[in-house]
């Protein structure tokens, strides 16, 4: 079979990695080698130059993406991050996780993933925004409620959500709350949407101890990466009673083996704009961070945390992957002969598509529901698809990232068959 070459950009270790977990699962699942040769490549790239006027006054010209997978199963649905590393061929990765990740929880999106290759805490508030308006004007074509639809990612957030839509409904007339997601609730946003992915990787936990018949009460947990995803699964595990004795950010961890007191480092991280420093607690590398003894490891910052240097030394139970593709497909190899119990990312991380999801379909209906409702519909979804997972893994004997994997590219690849081949 003839596979088109990849262009140099999109010749990233991350995309290979995407591409190689894929082709494990095509073999188990035995796809035929046209849709297979469809998967594993996009279906779309956008690639823009972003001219913003910084303060100083020089313009300066940035690298956005935007890419979509496979919009078989409807529009496009991913985040948007900004990151020096960013480029085509991890945003493609991404946009092919989202695809999975969407199919496994029963949602109707495709995946797509953008991102802008900048360094926005060196940049000032205005230059952010003038960033991301530009940047929402050089993608317009093919973004929309029902084309393609945005939410944050790493170093965006709400307020960028907000220029975004606002930028959208300015081009075509009327305010289209649904072109994004993760925006501020006065203006379409969802209650729980912030809290929502960190929320859904402890449902995940919850019910990956109970199968191991794991106590949560006193259990030991460490987060790498205190983001969004990070610092609402730390708080949120604290107040279950499990002790969180390490966390980390870009700039270090910080320790504490009776469990650090996440109220007071959220304040702490607020007003430094880092954890480092907390006092009650002792320095850590994010190296050593992954070794340190624990029940639960949630890696909670970016790709390719866990590899073969280090999954021989991690001395977690349970790994619960709050970040996208944070462990290689060779380091899984390892974590499985080890008997460590992996939450693969498209699972354990689909709390925030899937409050997303109820987000958008909120603004579509302009019908607003209570935060009781959404965490609860959120816990019925997660768990649901948990336990399918799960239950695909002990049928097919296989682990649980290759038995989450099986069920989201086996559901898009039906998908393919049924509606056939344009033209
Ligand atoms: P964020 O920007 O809010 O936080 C990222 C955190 O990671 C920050 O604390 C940052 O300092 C830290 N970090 C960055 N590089 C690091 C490094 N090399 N070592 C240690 N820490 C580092 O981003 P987020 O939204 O929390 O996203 C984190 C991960 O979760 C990403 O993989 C993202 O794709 C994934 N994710 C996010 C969402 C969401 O709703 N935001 C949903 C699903 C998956």
């Amino acid at each position: 079979m003839a596979v088109p070459s990849l262009q140099h950009e999109m010749d990233s270790e991350t995309y290979h990695m995407a591409v190689r977990q894929l082709d494990l699962v095509a073999d188990r699942l035995g796809l035929e080698s046209g849709v297979l040769s469809r998967l594993r490549l996009p279906q779309r790239c956008m690639v823009v130059s972003v001219p913003v006027m910084m303060d100083s006054g020089e313009t300066q010209v940035f690298i956005g993406y935007r890419v979509h997978h496979n919009l078989v199963l409807g529009p496009g649905k991913g985040g948007l991050r900004y990151h020096l590393s960013v480029g085509l061929g991890d945003v493609s990765a991404l946009a092919m996780w989202m695809t999975w990740k969407c199919a496994l929880l029963g949602l109707p999106f495709g995946g797509a993933k953008g991102g802008v290759q900048c360094d926005p805490t060196t940049m000032s508030a205005g230059e952010r925004e003038r960033l991301t308006r530009r940047y929402t004007q050089e993608i317009l074509l093919v973004i929309g409620p029902q084309v393609d639809i945005l939410a944050p990612d790493v170093n965006t957030n709400e307020e960028t959500m907000a220029w975004i839509m606002d930028t959208y409904s300015m081009q075509v007339g009327y305010s289209v709350p649904g072109v994004v997601t993760g925006k501020p609730i006065v203006i379409g946003g969802s209650l729980g949407r912030r809290e929502a992915t960190g929320r859904g990787v402890v449902y995940c936990v919850q019910e990956a101890c109970s199968l191991q018949k794991l106590p949560l009460q006193g259990a030991r947990v460490v987060v790498q990466g205190f983001g969004n995803v990070g610092s609402v699964t730390a708080a949120l595990m604290h107040e279950l009673g499990t002790r969180v004795i390490a966390v980390s950010d870009v700039h270090g961890g910080v320790y504490h083996e009776a469990g650090l007191d996440i109220a007071e480092l959220l304040k702490h991280q607020r007003e430094k704009k880092t954890v480092v420093g907390f006092p009650e607690a002792e320095a850590i590398t994010n190296a050593d961070l992954f070794t340190l003894p624990c029940e639960v490891l949630v890696p909670a910052a970016l790709e390719r945390q866990i590899t073969t240097d280090n999954a021989g030394k991690l001395q977690c139970r349970i790994l619960a992957e709050g970040a996208n593709g944070p462990t290689t497909p060779e380091a899984d190899v390892i974590l499985r002969e080890r008997g460590i119990f992996v939450i693969p990312d498209i699972l354990c991380n689909a709390g925030g598509v899937t409050v997303s999801y109820f987000e958008w379909v909120q603004d579509l209906q302009n019908y607003f529901w209570t935060e009781t409702q959404i965490n609860r519909r959120l816990k019925q979804v997660l768990i649901k698809a948990f336990r399918e997972v799960s239950a695909e893994a002990d049928r097919a004997q296989v682990d649980m990232r290759t038995a989450a994997l099986m069920l989201g590219v086996g559901r898009v690849a039906s998908g393919e068959r049924v509606r056939g081949l344009f033209p």
